[in-house]
């Protein structure tokens, strides 16, 4: 056996033993239960980076742990190939979409073994690939048959540059695009929208099913689905037979209403504008239709808007009120108009103040003498009605369905429950995505491609300018199709999907990876599924797993799939974040190998540098290539390292001392075992233990108990890495190097190590001559009264100074203490005839004999 620790040739053989044995395969048809463990899978950017690195190895340590425990564990990966990023590259330097990800792929895969993860690459999927998006197809034609999937005309966030439409995180809250930077403009577009929305309220108390998720995500989701419970209520247009509808979660406030507001684009903006207003009205609607929403509703920037000359009644009290538009209504959300209420809404106090619109107070606080108090702010306090006609007295609370039963009873209002949430605009005018399988006929309208003539292929001879329309608008031959329904001459949709389609349903795939004849079997998908823990980022928290509990929703209603949700347990793991410097007058990073970490400062200017953990990036000039540690220290340190410096979920701040600290400790377990190996003769089996080996396997146990429970629910690696090195310290230490004990301490402790240093476990295993491999062992189990402690310690005081220890039996009685302490050569010495005034015993810790001075 090698005398000194190699971890790249350990770790070269036993990944390639590994894939030999078929070790990482997915068994089927078992007695054993299941395990669904899943890392998000990545982007093919071409490089792996720490984060990437944590995430896997978080998830590979799961299944590894899972494996051990008896399950049979599914542990796939893949590929979130289609976006931006490809395009970007064949117009940059003219390199094919496919080519650029698929070299990409390859190359971070070569990455990923190197980790020695644990995963079965014979379900390996990527999105790109026609195999893969032939059944994105399908199942966006199972949404338009359920109706789900439908087109409009809608205002887009439209990237000039790269001439594309942006989603609204896209859009950054100054209004640039977050790729290309450029100002963002509306455009009107017709696209196509999955209907989430009929959703919106499943998708929301399901929730309360998700115990195994972050509160904090969870609550991210609750707020962006963001159901409010108010009223819909209808204010007529004087002179005219058009009503204005709004919806209000303050109906208790509809006396103060003083102006109506509608959305820019809302139909009933021409109507209601007069002659005198016309111009002004036309040039608002211009200079807002050149924002984006983001900019719109910006919580700091002020709101504009203008009368229209148009005049509403309030149909509870017939006052007359002014009709304005603003840029802080959206057409899409809602119904497009809103009633103000200055006197007790902030917006609107603000909006009001300024353009000197009246402010009427309609809710006081309980014993206020004073019912037309001057406001100096809204009060948005519940409190009691005031001039409010018939509801004047009442509690405001108790307003609110007050006012929604009598405006139903007058037939102008009734109770709404409204959400945030809006339907999910799926359409991309880019090339490089899955094609939206329908035709556009001219009898028969829009026509879903059949599934025999499935996957709508992505062209492959496309030429990228940069410039214009989606290439696919370009290819007259691809376009030009018969009408699969009528033969007649129609064209192809040439927007694609969203990516985050793809990323919708590729954990489905995984538990059927290669059948060509169904997206997935029924039975093989109830089987694995639920994802029993999925590991990603947080910046996931809500669009990803929300459109893949909604995919999950539509494909159960569909009977495609048992669950109601795809991802039992969710663990967020931290970001990787490493020292960066910066020099505060100019604001530029420096690189770290520029400065000196004794006294950084700028090589170019002098100027002192500020020094921060932030998260690695190119930009910051902090990233560590993984492939670097890898190199000098092999996977089982780097991985050693991503557990052990903080708890998942947390930020792990990059130390390269902490990282030889592990190295260094894989040394010790190196030189630990294999000095074990050699030395070690008979091993002698006693029937009694003697207190050396029973202290050692209370040691060994409590590893096992320690390290089983902080790898239970939460995952605390980094505690279970301590309690690893404890025990290695304690088989260090013991001299009983013959017993059995020691033998199952040295097995112990390299079966509890397998999940996290895999490599180092597997080579040291077999050096002890065992044939099979430590990953097919079994997760030992703690034996309950190796942990009973027979002995303590007890220290011997006199006058509270600490006079020596002695052992004494763990169940001694007080009286047995004084008469053990006494009697002990340390007691006798120091005793000696002297005259004892007390003694103060602490059971289990001390004995103090009080002595005249
Ligand atoms: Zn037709």
């Amino acid at each position: 056996m090698e005398s000194q620790y190699n971890a790249a040739a350990i770790e070269q053989k036993w990944q390639q033993d590994w894939v030999k044995q078929g070790l990482d395969k997915t068994p089927e048809n078992s007695d054993k239960p299941k395990f669904y463990a899943l890392s998000m899978f990545p982007y093919p950017s071409g490089n792996l980076h720490m984060g990437h690195v944590r995430n896997y190895v978080i998830t590979d340590v799961i299944a590894r742990l899972k494996r051990l425990q008896g399950y049979r564990v599914l542990h796939p990966m893949g590929w979130d190939a289609f976006g931006l990023p490809a395009e970007n590259a064949a117009i940059d330097r003219n390199i094919p979409p496919a080519d650029w990800t698929y070299k990409n792929i390859a190359q971070m895969k070569q990455q990923l073994q190197t980790l020695g993860l644990s995963i079965d690459w014979d379900r390996e999927v990527a999105t790109c690939s026609p195999d893969y998006y032939k059944w994105t197809q399908w199942l966006f034609l199972q949404f338009y048959q359920a109706g789900l999937a439908y087109q409009k005309e809608a205002a887009v966030n439209w990237d000039p540059i790269d001439q594309t439409v942006l989603a609204n995180e896209q859009v950054d809250s100054e209004g640039y695009s977050w790729r290309s930077g450029a100002k963002v403009e509306r455009k009107l577009l017709r696209q196509w929208f999955f209907k989430i929305t009929d959703y919106a309220e499943q998708l929301l108390t399901d929730l309360d099913k998700l115990s195994g998720w972050p509160d904090r995500v969870k609550l991210m989701q609750e707020n962006w689905i963001g159901k409010s419970v108010g009223a819909y209520l209808e204010f007529p247009v004087k002179d005219s037979d058009e009503k204005i509808a709004v919806f209000t979660t303050r109906p208790d406030t509809v006396y103060g209403v003083t102006y109506v507001v509608l959305a820019p684009e809302h139909p009933l903006t021409p109507k209601v504008t007069t002659e005198g207003q016309k111009a002004a009205v036309e040039g608002f609607i211009e200079e807002v239709s050149n924002e984006s929403e983001i900019e719109r509703t910006a919580e700091d920037k002020p709101k504009r808007g203008i009368l229209t000359g148009g005049t509403a009644i309030n149909p509870f009290n017939g006052e007359e009120i002014p009709i304005l538009i603003a840029d802080y209504v959206l057409y899409e959300y809602g119904t497009g108009a809103v009633m103000g209420v200055p006197a007790h809404d902030t917006r609107d106090f603000k909006f009001a103040t300024e353009k000197e619109l009246p402010i009427k107070v309609v809710i006081v606080p309980e014993n206020s003498e004073d019912s037309n108090p001057t406001l100096t702010e809204a009060y948005t306090e519940p409190g009691i009605m005031v001039n409010s006609g018939e509801f004047d007295g009442m509690q405001s609370t108790e307003g609110k369905t007050a006012i929604i039963n009598y405006a139903e009873k007058q037939g102008y209002g009734k109770a709404r429950i409204q959400y945030r949430l809006r339907d999910w605009l799926i359409s991309r005018q880019r090339y490089w995505g899955c094609p939206i399988p329908v035709v556009h006929c001219p009898s028969c309208g829009t026509v879903a491609v059949p599934d025999a003539d499935l996957p709508v292929k992505l062209p492959e001879n496309v030429e990228f300018t940069g410039r214009g329309a989606s290439p696919l608008a370009k290819l007259e031959d691809w376009i030009n199709v018969p009408c699969p329904s009528c033969g007649e001459p129609a064209k192809r949709e040439t927007d694609t999907m969203d990516t985050f389609i793809d990323s919708s349903w590729y954990y489905l795939r995984y538990t059927d990876a290669i059948n060509d004849q169904e997206a997935f079997k029924l039975e093989k998908a109830n089987d694995w599924m639920n994802v029993d823990q999925y590991v990603g980022g947080i910046e996931h928290a809500i669009l990803h797993l929300l459109y893949s509990r909604f995919f999950t929703k539509v494909l159960r209603d569909r009977g495609l799939v048992n669950v109601d949700e795809p991802f039992k347990r969710l663990l967020t793991q931290g970001m990787v974040q490493a020292m960066a410097y910066k020099n505060p007058k100019t604001g530029k990073y420096i690189p770290v190998d520029k400065v000196n970490p004794e006294s950084p400062t700028d090589p170019d200017t002098g100027d002192d540098l500020e020094v921060f953990y932030e998260k690695m990036s190119k930009s910051k000039y902090n990233g560590v290539d993984p492939q670097k540690v890898l190199g000098k220290y092999g996977a089982d340190t780097a991985r050693m390292f991503i557990l052990f410096k903080a708890p998942p979920e947390k930020d792990l701040e990059w130390d390269d001392a902490d990282v030889e600290g592990q190295f260094r400790f894989l040394n010790r377990v190196w030189r630990l075992v294999n000095g074990y190996a050699e030395k070690q003769g008979e091993v002698i089996s006693k029937k009694e233990l003697s207190k050396e080996e029973k202290d050692l396997r209370r040691a060994i146990h409590t590893a096992i108990k320690e390290i089983s429970e902080d790898l239970e629910g939460d995952y605390q690696f980094n505690t279970a890495v301590s309690e690893l090195m404890k025990l290695s310290n304690a088989l260090n230490d013991a001299k009983c190097i013959n017993s059995r004990v020691y033998q199952e301490g040295i097995e112990t402790l390299l079966i509890l190590l397998a999940p996290f240093a895999p490599h180092i476990a597997e080579e040291l295993w077999h050096n002890l001559g065992h044939e099979t491999s430590i990953h097919l062992q079994t997760w030992p189990e703690v034996d309950p009264d190796a942990l009973v402690v027979d002995e303590i310690t007890l220290v011997i005081q006199i006058m509270g100074k600490t006079r020596g220890t002695i052992q004494v039996p763990a169940n001694s009685s007080k009286e047995e203490l004084e008469k053990l302490a006494r009697e002990s050569d340390i007691g006798k010495r120091n005793l000696d005839g002297k005259e004892v005034k007390k003694v103060i015993v602490v059971p289990g810790k001390l004995v103090n004999f009080v002595v005249p001075k």
